[in-house]
């Protein structure tokens, strides 16, 4: 793997040279969202000073540029993620609004009363209560598939829980509170042995490692921009095109339709389209287009190689703290370091060490059922991305130790 040249890699994002309570940022809340490459912001107003234009229906030159670029980010993502066909890929809101469309309309076209869901213990709240919220209304049952002690999950106990009845399984690539890297290609392989789907939640993932739906043989996979240096307000949903092409649509407007009338029933339009109601997130689709290339130009590889440094780098520092407990030890683990310190509450932390410049995430992270599994409230949680440094790691740490040696 050629190594990454952290220096150029910073150069591309203004935001860095930021001074926070007149100190150098260290942004290290990846796992929230990333930060923005200038090509990425000039993407913008390359396509609203250029070629701003509704797409697909028009016939002008706007429209038609607008229309190539947008659908040029499909064939992008659908090279980034492996998929075998760019109709395949469909655009959302972000990987909560992907997660929701399979619910609504997978979910409330293949699950009855006694049917099973599995969702890991590992999830975000956006892979955990739209299966609640359809399970009340259409009576499945949805079984959790339980973690050890180091916050990997128990595929013995995933095994045990399929039934003839268990038609779906929600899981994570990585997991955004603890950074566990979880078998998804082994986890695939089982539900498929037992008529099951998997559903792969990939926002923590694709920022981190190379990732190959075919190769994962996931049924679904969701990712958003905005935590792989894209912007806010777009997000990909990879199906399986024969999947998606049995599903019902699940919002109704513009752009999803073949023909409408009152008189006969309307029909729909072919994948990916089906599912795309209304005018989309144009110029942030694109701009995703942009942040992927430039992921590409970098190599997820050498990203991968450097964060997994950062991220033992950091490890290291932090396990000499005194009374500091860091919660997810899997032995692979990608780019999130959790942890909880003696005497000092997460939010103290996180409030005080901003105040040395420092952005770590402080709180729940949206995974409550993992953390109360774990019998805490809240953790501190610090997230790489490629334009993070050892040097940053080492203020991170030296800031650490004097914030705690202040609220203890
Ligand atoms: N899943 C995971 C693992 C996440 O980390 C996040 C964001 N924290 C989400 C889902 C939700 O992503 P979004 O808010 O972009 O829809």
């Amino acid at each position: 793997v050629p190594a990454l040249d952290v220096a150029a890699v910073r150069g591309d994002f203004p935001i860095l040279a930021r001074q926070i309570h007149g100190r150098p940022l260290v942004y290290l809340d990846n796992a929230a969202t990333s930060q923005t490459p200038r090509q990425v912001i000039e993407a913008f107003d390359d396509y609203y000073g250029r070629c701003n234009a509704n797409i697909h229906r028009g016939l002008h030159t706007l429209a038609d540029e607008a229309t190539a670029a947008f659908e040029g980010t499909r064939e992008t993502v659908r090279t980034f993620l492996g998929a075998a066909e760019s109709r395949e890929i469909v655009f959302t809101r972000g990987t909560t609004e992907a997660i929701n469309l399979v619910a609504n309309a997978w979910g409330r076209a293949n699950l009855e009363p006694g049917d099973e869901v599995l969702v890991s213990r590992l999830e975000h709240h956006s892979n955990i209560v739209p299966w609640q919220l359809l399970a009340r209304e259409l009576g499945f049952t949805i079984k959790v598939i339980p973690v050890d002690e180091r916050g990997v999950l128990d595929l013995e106990a995933y095994r045990a829980l399929f039934t003839e009845r268990t038609r779906l399984v929600a899981a994570n690539h990585v997991s955004n509170a603890f950074g566990t890297v979880n078998p998804v290609r082994e986890m695939a392989t089982v539900a498929h042995d037992h008529g099951a789907l998997i559903l792969v939640d990939g926002a923590q993932a694709v920022p981190h490692q190379a990732v190959d739906v075919r190769r994962i043989d996931a049924d679904f996979y969701a990712f958003s921009g905005h935590k792989v240096y894209g912007p806010t307000g777009v997000g990909v949903l990879y199906g399986k095109a024969e999947l998606l092409e049995a599903m019902p649509p699940w919002q109704g407007g513009g752009e999803m339709i073949a023909t409408v009338s009152f008189e006969h029933d309307t029909t729909f339009a072919a994948i990916p389209h089906k599912f795309e109601a209304g005018t989309p997130a144009i110029a942030e689709v694109i701009a995703l287009g942009v942040a992927l290339d430039w992921v590409g130009r970098i190599g997820i590889d050498a990203i991968s190689a450097w964060e997994a440094r950062l991220l033992e780098h950091a490890s290291r520092r932090v396990s000499r703290i005194e009374g500091l407990r860091i919660l997810g030890t899997a032995p692979d683990k990608a780019g999130v370091l959790s942890f909880v310190v003696d005497g000092a509450h997460a939010q103290d932390i996180g409030l005080l060490i901003d105040q040395l410049g420092v952005a770590i995430r402080t709180g729940h992270h949206c995974a409550q059922p993992l953390l109360h599994h774990f019998g805490v409230e809240a953790t501190c949680r610090a997230s790489f991305a490629a334009y993070n440094t050892l040097e940053e790691v080492d203020i991170f740490a030296d800031a650490l130790e004097r914030v705690i040696g202040m609220v203890r």
